[in-house]
């Protein structure tokens, strides 16, 4: 890889903390994105696939709390359906069109795997059905679409200004790896799940030496959306008893963690206690004026914690791809 390349790809102006909106229902979009914004929040993290990036774009376009569209840095996806080259322009100008934004920061291919396509209506704002979504178990994907062909549409939009930076989510170091052999823009991100309970550091050792911002998804343990009889980070006694001594929430403990690894974060929260206590671990708190850090002990107590338990398996909806890992 060129060492242009990597320039590429760290020029990245991003804010460290953003709102996740997976499971923010039609409803609750408008406050919680005024909320969100007028707290502080300025990257908003949507996709198509949530559902309610019409409710989101409406919230943008009416709320009471104008922020000027440069200071904001909103995020989308490509679905799977929409990986065929020809399909990425109109599935981008579906999400703009909802959005009610001329243009996006950032743009990522959701999953590295394609979907056999679907038909919507570019111009009727908001997606009727979940077909984009679970396609099926995944008798819906589609073996003769490549990465390759999809990330150079995806480079085609940055071109066309319609978005400032492309990236991935969900890719392994192996993807990441080919994509960078060819991608003539790098991937400026890799979305994925980290948590204490997933951590990834060779994906994030693998990203930081080659220039890609990890951003961590799910950094909570996805608490509302997780089964109930799946692990809870927040109960976590060794968080807790960490978190206690700094007198900290366990969520803001995760998100310092993570943040301390050289993480960017999305939390989700329609909550406003939440939202506020999300942001104090950037903005007010000790931890990030400097003034105080994780100790290597307690850093090195969470990493123990490890177990790769990921909330989010494609393995479960997708039964019908060979391997996903
Ligand atoms: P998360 O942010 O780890 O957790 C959200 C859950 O934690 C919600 O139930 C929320 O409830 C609760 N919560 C938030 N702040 C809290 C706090 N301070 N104290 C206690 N509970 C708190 O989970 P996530 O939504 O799965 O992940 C975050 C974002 O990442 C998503 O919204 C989405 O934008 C993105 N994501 C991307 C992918 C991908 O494939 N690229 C996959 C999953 C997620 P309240 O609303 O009640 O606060």
């Amino acid at each position: 890889m060129s060492s242009g390349k990597i320039a590429a790809a760290t020029a990245l102006h991003m804010p460290k903390i953003g709102l996740g909106t997976l499971s923010i229902s039609a409803t609750e979009a408008k406050p919680a994105i005024n909320g969100a914004l007028s707290l502080g929040y300025r990257l908003i993290d949507c996709a198509p696939v949530y559902f309610n990036e019409k409710e989101i774009g409406d919230a943008f376009h009416e709320g009471a709390t104008a922020v000027p569209r440069e200071d904001m840095f909103i995020t989308s996806k490509l679905a799977c359906p929409f990986h065929r080259p020809e399909h990425v322009e109109p599935a981008l100008r579906k999400t703009l069109n909802d959005l009610r934004v001329g243009y996006i920061d950032l743009f990522l291919i959701h999953w590295p795997v394609a979907f056999k396509y679907v038909d919507f209506d570019p111009n009727k704002r908001g997606w009727e059905n979940e077909d984009i979504d679970d396609s099926d178990g995944g008798k819906n994907i589609d073996p003769s679409v490549s990465l390759r062909d999809t990330w150079a549409a995806m480079e085609a939009l940055v071109d066309k200004g319609l978005v400032k930076y492309i990236g991935v989510a969900n890719f392994p170091v192996m993807l990441l790896h080919d994509l960078l052999s060819y991608s003539r823009i790098p991937p400026a991100v890799n979305q994925v799940e980290i948590h204490p309970y997933n951590q990834q550091s060779k994906l994030l050792a693998y990203c930081k030496s080659r220039g890609i911002t990890v951003q961590a998804y799910s950094p909570l343990g996805t608490r509302g959306y997780k089964e109930k009889d799946e692990p809870d980070i927040l109960s976590d006694p060794v968080l807790n008893e960490i978190a206690n001594a700094h007198k900290i929430t366990v969520a803001q403990l995760s998100l310092q963690w993570s943040l301390q690894r050289g993480c960017h974060v999305v939390a989700k929260s329609s909550n406003t206690k939440h939202l506020e206590e999300n942001l104090l671990v950037n903005y007010k708190n000790e931890f990030v004026s400097g003034a105080a850090q994780l100790s290597s002990d307690e850093m090195e107590r969470i990493a123990s914690l490890d177990r790769g338990y990921r909330f989010f398996r494609p393995e479960d909806w997708w039964k019908h791809m060979p391997v996903f890992d």
